[in-house]
C-alpha cells in the first residue's frame, strides 16, 4: 500500500512495492520534501509536506543503520545474537533491539503465536532469506518438522536483566513480520522531534503518516492484489488522520516459484506451510509496530479466525482480501474507505 490518489491530478502518487513509480505532485502543490532508499529489501520513502530535506536525510540515514543491524540474514547485531541464542550463550542485545523483542514477545502471545518472529529457522527453510528469490524446490517435509517440532517461541527466552539466553537451539530471531513497523514509528518520533510536523514514512508498503499533505490530508492507496509490483494499482484509499500507519500483509509481496507453484513469505508456524488462505490483510492503526504485528498475524489465522485474532490484539480497522478477491472491511475501517473502482465497489463488504 503507498500514497496514492483515486483522481491522480489531485494528490500525489508513490508506488513502492518492488519499484518506485515516479512521484507526481499535484498542480500547483506546495514543495515537498523527499527522500528515497532501499531498505529492508524494498523501497523506502520518507516524504514531509513542507522542504525539511536535512531532517528527512537524518531520519533516512538511521533507518539504513536500523536495516543493517536487524536484517534476518545479513550480518549484524541480529545476526550475532542468533549465533550467540543458538549456541546457548548469554547475549545482551543493544537496548533497542530489546524492548523489540520483549514487544513483539507480547504480541506473539496474544496473537496465540501466529505472529512468531522466532521462526526464522523455518523461513530460512522455505529461501526466504535472501535478496533474490529464486525458483528452486519444496524444503522436504521432515526438515520444516524438525523446525515446528521444536516450537521455538519468544517465551523461551530467559532474561535475567538486559541479559538473554534460550535453550531451545531451534529459535531464531526474524523481525521481518515487524522490524519495518518499528522503524516506522521510530522514523516519525525522530522527524517529529527534528521540528517535522506533517511527514509520510513508506517502509515497503508499510506506512506511517502523520499531520497532513499540503493542504489536504494525506491519502492512502490500498494495493489491488491483482496489479504488478511495478506499477501498482490501487483497491481502495483513505485519508489519514493525525498520526495513523497503514499496513499491509500480503501473500503477492515475496514469493518463490517451488516445484512450479508459488510459495508465499508468510507462514505458519504451527503447520510450517506458507499461509494461503488470505490473500492481503491491511490494518489500520496509530502504532505501526502493532500494525504491523497484527497484519501478519491476522493473514496466517485466515478467514475463519481473523476477527476473533484482531480483536485480541486490540486492532479494529482491518481490511482482509480472499484468494476469490472478496474483500471485508471492519465497521470503523469500511466507514473510511473509498474503492477504486465500481467491480472492487462490488466485492467490498462488511465483515
Ligand atoms: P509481513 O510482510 O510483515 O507480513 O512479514 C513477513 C515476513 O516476516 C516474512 O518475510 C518472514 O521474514 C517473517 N515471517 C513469516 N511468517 C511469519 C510469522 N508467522 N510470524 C512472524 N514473522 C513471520
Ligand atoms: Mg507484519
Amino acid at each position: 500500500m503507498m500514497i496514492t490518489s483515486t483522481t491522480r491530478r489531485d494528490w500525489l502518487a508513490l508506488a513502492g512495492s518492488a519499484l518506485l513509480a515516479p512521484l507526481a505532485l499535484a498542480d500547483g502543490a506546495a514543495p515537498l520534501g523527499r527522500v528515497r532508499r532501499r531498505l529492508f529489501g524494498s523501497p523506502v520513502e520518507l516524504l514531509s509536506a513542507a522542504p525539511a530535506h536535512g531532517a528527512l536525510r537524518t531520519v533516512g540515514a538511521g533507518l539504513q543503520q536500523i536495516d543493517a543491524r536487524w536484517n534476518a540474514w545479513k550480518p549484524g547485531e541480529l545476526g550475532q545474537l542468533n549465533r550467540q541464542l543458538r549456541t546457548g550463550r548469554t547475549a545482551t542485545p543493544s537496548p533497542e533491539l530489546a524492548a523489540m523483542i520483549r514487544s513483539a514477545a507480547v504480541l506473539e502471545r496474544l496473537s496465540a503465536g501466529l505472529f512468531n518472529p522466532a521462526i526464522g529457522g523455518l523461513v530460512g527453510a522455505w529461501g526466504f532469506h535472501d535478496d533474490e528469490l529464486r525458483p528452486g524446490h519444496r524444503p522436504a517435509p521432515a526438515a520444516l518438522a524438525s523446525w515446528t517440532d521444536a516450537a521455538p517461541s519468544l517465551a523461551q527466552l530467559e532474561w535475567r536483566g538486559p541479559q538473554l539466553r534460550c535453550h531451545n537451539p531451534r529459535l531464531q530471531l526474524d523481525f521481518g513480520a515487524y522490524a519495518k513497523g518499528v522503524a516506522a514509528d521510530w522514523a516519525l518520533d525522530r522527524l517529529r522531534a527534528l521540528g517535522v510536523a506533517d511527514a509520510v514514512v513508506n517502509l515497503g508498503g508499510n506506512l506511517a503518516a502523520m499531520g497532513q499533505a499540503p493542504g489536504r490530508p494525506w491519502r492512502v492507496g490500498i494495493r489491488d492484489p491483482d496489479s504488478d509490483n511495478v506499477a501498482p494499482g490501487w483497491m481502495a484509499s483513505l485519508e489519514t488522520r493525525g498520526r495513523e500507519a497503514v499496513v499491509t500483509s500480503g501473500t503477492y509481496e515475496r514469493w518463490r516459484e517451488l516445484d512450479g507453484e508459488r510459495a508465499a513469505h508468510i507462514l505458519d508456524p504451527h503447520s510450517g506451510h506458507p499461509a494461503q488462505a488470505l490473500v492481503s490483510v491491511t490494518v489500520v492503526h496509530p502504532s505501526a509496530a502493532l500494525a504491523d504485528a497484527a497484519a501478519t498475524a491476522l493473514l496466517v489465522a485466515g478467514p475463519q479466525r481473523w476477527a476473533a485474532v484482531a480483536e485480541r490484539l486490540g486492532v479494529d480497522q482491518v481490511l482482509v482480501i480472499d484468494p476469490q478477491r472478496r474483500a471485508l472491511a471492519t465497521d470503523r475501517l469500511m466507514a473510511r474507505l473509498l474503492p477504486a473502482t465500481a467491480e472492487w465497489q462490488r466485492r467490498l463488504r462488511r465483515a
